[in-house]
């Protein structure tokens, strides 16, 4: 597995960055990608989630040293997993070899896909948001799949099918699953969080620090900490403006406005024209010592 990345022209002149994350079944050349806004390691999460539901959970995955899989070499050179990335491992059940330093063939295949996919699947392609380009994307990877690869000297599908599936577990869903499809984000001071470079509104009855919140299909949805209910909704858009919901702010005080036009008139000015109210209190000069 890898990520490649590519450049989105936006209507507003704009142009943004977007990830690409691809993998592909060694023995069979099976592949599946998906976009994100970013590469972060919660998207590699849910981009391996959404793949391991597609093709099986193999007994391995390569990929080379990304920050959001190791984070170093103990002594005797094993990869030293990123904490996270270790416990979700071991709750989906597969092992990760990585490429070889200096080695630029074992990570050959997916390198090839990333380059495929610039180059046959994004070529002149125009979509409206993420989501629309996901939508593509799975159909791009179900058309190839079909085909006969002559690199692999089959057809993706029926080999996947007949052979891979043998060795794959099937990846089912769970509580703890659907907790990396929904990452968890701290609510600013003014009821806003932040996901995917855009900022969205959790409803001030809310009232806890932090919320969960899941991109899935065309709405975006901020869920409470523990996925019991869903807080608020938005649909899935490239536009970057903050999104509120309704019930974001405390609702102003009531208030009386003059039902008639106001005529009386109350003249201000900068120094006071008279002494002040406390002058009373000061004690006559020849007190004060005595
Ligand atoms: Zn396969």
């Amino acid at each position: 597995m890898d990520w490649g990345f590519v450049k989105a022209d936006a209507d507003d002149g704009q142009t943004y960055k977007c990830a690409c994350f691809a993998i592909i079944c060694h023995h069979c050349g099976e592949r599946f990608i998906e976009f994100f806004p970013n590469a972060k390691q919660e998207n590699l999460f849910i981009g391996m989630t959404h793949a391991l539901f597609y093709m099986g959970i193999p007994e391995y995955v390569l990929t080379d040293n990304m920050k959001s899989v190791v984070t170093g070499r103990d002594p005797e050179g094993h990869p030293l997993w990123q904490h996270d990335y270790e416990s979700f491992m071991k709750l989906i059940g597969f092992q990760t070899k990585l490429c070889k330093p200096r080695h630029p063939f074992t990570k050959g295949k997916v390198e090839r896909l990333v380059r495929f996919v610039k180059e046959n699947f994004l070529a002149g392609r125009t979509y409206s948001n993420v989501t629309e380009l996901n939508i593509q994307a799975l159909s791009w990877c179900r058309d190839q799949n079909s085909r006969c690869h002559k690199a692999v000297d089959c057809i993706p599908d029926e080999t996947h099918r007949s052979e891979c599936w043998n060795v794959t577990g099937i990846l089912q869903n769970s509580k703890e699953l659907s907790l990396y499809l929904c990452p968890q984000r701290r609510i600013s001071f003014d009821g806003m969080v932040n996901y995917e470079g855009r900022r969205f509104g959790v409803a001030c009855w809310y009232g806890r620090k932090t919320c969960r919140i899941s991109r899935k299909e065309f709405t975006t949805t901020i869920y409470d900490d523990d996925l019991t209910k869903a807080l608020s909704t938005y649909d899935v858009t490239w536009n970057r403006k903050d999104r509120f919901c309704k019930d974001q702010y405390v609702a102003e005080q009531s208030e009386e406005q003059p039902t008639a036009p106001v005529k009386a008139i109350l003249r201000q000015s900068d120094t006071p024209t008279h002494a002040s109210g406390f002058a009373k209190f000061n004690f006559p000069e020849g007190l004060k010592d005595g």
